[in-house]
């Protein structure tokens, strides 16, 4: 509201130059010698007439400004919070549903399609594919993102109207397989720490230290035994582009 303040100082400042403009010109026709000079007032009258033309432009042209940069501005804001929402929301997927890998194609990266009513389960959709699964909820807090999710369609209404058209998220994660970590925990000490010596606290296939994971050879859903010899160490991006490949 500052600008509007200072648009009516400037209003007085210029009606206050008019006024001495129109001041001088009464003055003048009293000097000795010099008659009444309708052309002069004339010229008064139209430098008046042009000045407040060009100050209500001016007045004109900075409330558009302002009102176009509150808009850009509320865009970005918006849009900042869809993106940290639909991040919530796909931890929230990742971490307590059971989303598995595209039984098809084996791609891991899905996208959330939608979310049962009593957020027992979720719809996801293949990234490479397209193949549709429902993941169940596997946790208390599944329930959660149906509140994420109902900020997110706000959020959209909202961004929707800025844009004056229908505005969409779409929530994209890599799936991590709940079943395998659960399956990793219960591994014997004895059994583990053989895997560990045995392949040197590395990646058998890239030799990375970080994000180790004890990897079946054959996976236990093919029968694969919890033995050291159907056991390797590999680190979360090898494992991952691993299932990918079977
Ligand atoms: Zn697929
Ligand atoms: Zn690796």
């Amino acid at each position: 509201m500052s600008k509007r303040d200072s648009g009516g100082l400037g209003c007085l400042v210029v009606s206050a130059v008019l006024f001495a403009i129109w001041g001088i010109v009464q003055v003048e026709p009293e000097l000795p010698d010099v008659p009444d000079v309708p052309g002069e007032q004339l010229v008064a009258i139209s430098i008046a007439i042009l000045g407040a033309i060009s100050f209500f432009g001016i007045c004109f042209i900075l409330l558009k400004y302002q009102k176009k940069r509150k808009r850009r501005k509320r865009i970005e804001q918006l849009n900042q919070q869809v993106e940290e929402t639909a991040g919530r929301i796909a931890q929230c997927a990742r971490n307590n549903f059971t989303a598995k890998a595209c039984s098809r194609c084996y791609e891991s990266e899905v996208e959330m399609v939608r979310i049962s009513p009593s957020a027992r389960s979720i719809l996801l959709k293949c990234r490479n594919c397209g193949k549709e699964q429902w993941a169940k909820a596997a946790t208390e807090n599944a329930a959660k993102i149906l509140n994420d999710d109902a900020h997110l369609g706000g959020l959209l209404v909202r961004l929707g109207q800025l844009y004056e058209e229908n505005v969409t998220a779409s929530i994209v994660f890599p799936v991590v397989e709940v079943r395998e970590d659960i399956k990793r925990e219960r591994l014997p000490e004895g059994v583990r720490n053989e895997i560990w010596r045995r392949d040197g606290g590395r990646c058998v296939q890239c030799g990375s230290q970080k994000d180790l994971e004890f990897d079946h050879i054959i996976p236990v859903s093919e029968g694969g035994a919890n033995t050291a010899r159907n056991l390797q160490l590999l680190c979360e991006a090898c494992n991952r582009s691993k299932g990918a490949k079977i």
